[in-house]
């Protein structure tokens, strides 16, 4: 099984990410994390991938579309904070089909901007302060909200209230995969 989440920065991607591997037996792939690795790493492509992250844009398609390529493997998958673009959309349903593989649930955590902004301000990791979580938000309402509808019209679109208890929205994530 391949399951994306999908939502805002701040919106639990990452701690409701914890639960499906458990749950679904797949292998997180969280493309900020293998950055942030990079950057612990001082690689080349971590120095490089620090200045686009702390102004809160994006990382090249390629950059993260390789990374993705490279990690495939024989579990399933769950993608969490890629896609980000239609490109990488479009780039991830080529590479699973080259292996008979499809997406299967897209879980669309839905948060709004305030609700976000405080938590993500009591976050505070290094790319959490104010400006830059208002231009990622900005980047994620142009670049990434696009792909709601690419998988909606795919029909693997699961709207999910990702506001209140973490295992209340557990809870709905596990019913709209389950369904
Ligand atoms: P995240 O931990 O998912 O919030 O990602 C942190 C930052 O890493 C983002 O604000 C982007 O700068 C970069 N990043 C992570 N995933 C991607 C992606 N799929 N495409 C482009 N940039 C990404």
């Amino acid at each position: 099984m391949n399951i994306i989440i999908l939502g805002a920065p701040g919106s639990g991607k990452g701690t409701q990410s914890a639960l499906l591997i458990d749950r679904y037996d797949l292998q997180h792939l969280s493309t900020g994390d293998m950055l942030r690795r990079e950057i612990a790493q001082q690689t080349e492509l971590g120095k490089a991938a620090k200045k686009v992250m702390d102004a809160g844009q994006l990382v090249s398609d390629e950059i993260v579309i390789g990374m993705i390529a490279n990690r495939l493997g024989e579990q399933g998958n769950l993608f969490d904070g890629f896609p980000r673009t239609l490109a990488q959309a479009e780039a991830l349903d080529k590479l699973l089909n080259e292996r008979d593989e499809a997406i299967d649930h897209v879980i669309s955590l839905e948060v709004n901007d305030e609700e976000i902004i405080s938590r993500m301000l009591e976050r505070g990791r290094a790319d959490d302060n104010e400006a830059t979580i208002r231009n990622r938000l900005n980047v994620f309402a142009e670049q990434t909200q696009p792909l709601i509808a690419y998988y909606e019209g795919q029909g693997k679109l699961h709207g999910v209230d990702g506001t209140g208890d973490i295992e209340a929205i557990s809870a709905r994530i596990i019913n709209a995969i389950d369904a």
